[in-house]
């Protein structure tokens, strides 16, 4: 007995088996591709619930397969890239049969084989690398922009040191370092004498220049660890972590020397500034010593400028 002749005897059974129970998915469409009728097989192979009864098969289709081919009488081969639920293409591979005016599509459950698996799971590998590669270098370049924001936000954009918003923040842990260890701390405010005279006589962007310089130069004479920056328009301070006033005032006396022989390319005679200092005190907060600060910084200016004077 053959099996071709078992099919024949027993086929109200195997009908049934192919409709109810196979993984085996059928379709039956007309020549336009109008789903007639699926067994269960197909739901399962596509992830459906309800039968797409009526619908146009090609609708299922991923806009990446290849279309339905109708053969004339005999059956050809289908390899179809489905895509339902608008989520993840299934490759889907059967056949079509011509029956009568209308076409039985045949699929059958597709398994990997064990190679096929090594060089999809390889692929994927490979995806991940490179996924994973460019994600490192997007965060190393989100973390370079984060920096350079950052940098910004405390830069003063003219001159190039700290800004004011940078000073305050700093100065405020100076201040608690400094008192909770007993070290010495000194304030040092800068500011450039009769500065609106350059700027009525140069022009806005010569003191623009001027300014520019005049913190350069300060900053070259400096050292590491000593904080500097703008505070206001020609106003500038310097806190020496550490340091006592005696040296405070060895440091400023040595920049504001400096700076009365500097020359400034188109200014003719020389710049000066007068410079505020004071040493930090145990009741000290952040407002009494700039304050006290400020005031040296007045009084050096009425006592004539160019000087150093100690509050
Ligand atoms: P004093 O010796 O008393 O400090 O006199 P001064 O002229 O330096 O001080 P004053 O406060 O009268 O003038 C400061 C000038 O600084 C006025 C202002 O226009 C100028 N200024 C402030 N910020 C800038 C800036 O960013 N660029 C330029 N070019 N000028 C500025
Ligand atoms: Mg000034
Ligand atoms: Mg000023």
């Amino acid at each position: 007995m053959k099996i071709s002749e078992i099919l024949e005897k027993y086929n109200e059974k195997i009908i049934l088996y192919f409709s109810k129970l196979s993984n085996t998915g059928l379709v039956l469409i007309d020549k336009k591709g109008k789903i007639l009728d699926c067994n269960r097989g197909f739901l399962e192979l596509v992830g459906l619930k309800d039968k797409p009864i009526n619908h146009n098969i090609n609708n299922l289709l991923s806009k990446n397969s290849e279309k339905i081919s109708f053969p004339e009488n005999v059956f050809s081969k289908l390899n179809l890239l489905f895509d339902v639920l608008g989520e993840a293409e299934i490759l889907i591979k059967g056949y079509i049969f011509p029956c009568d005016e209308l076409y039985l599509l045949v699929f059958e459950q597709h398994r990997l084989t064990y190679n096929e698996l090594i060089v999809k799971m390889s692929k994927l590998n490979d995806q991940i690398v490179n996924i994973t590669r460019e994600l490192e270098k997007k965060n190393a370049q989100l973390k370079e922009a984060l920096s350079t924001v950052k940098r910004m936000m405390n830069t003063d954009p003219l001159t190039g040191v700290f800004n004011r918003r940078a000073i305050d923040k700093m100065i405020g842990r100076e201040i608690s370092l400094a008192l909770r260890h007993k070290i010495p701390l000194s304030v040092v405010m800068i500011d450039i004498d009769f500065f609106k005279k350059i700027n009525d006589t140069y022009g806005h962007e010569k003191g623009d220049y001027v300014l520019k310089s005049f913190a350069n130069k300060i900053k070259k004479l400096i050292r590491k660890e000593d904080i500097f920056g703008r505070y206001g328009g020609e106003e500038f301070i310097l806190i020496l972590p550490n340091t006592k006033i005696d040296n405070a005032y060895q440091a400023s006396e040595r920049i504001r020397q400096k700076i009365e022989k500097m020359n400034i390319k188109g200014i003719q005679g020389n710049i000066t500034a007068s410079f505020g200092l004071t040493e930090i005190l145990p009741t000290d907060n952040e407002n009494s010593l700039i304050k006290r600060a400020d005031e040296a910084l007045y009084l050096a200016k009425r006592r004539g400028r160019n000087r150093c004077e100690i509050l």
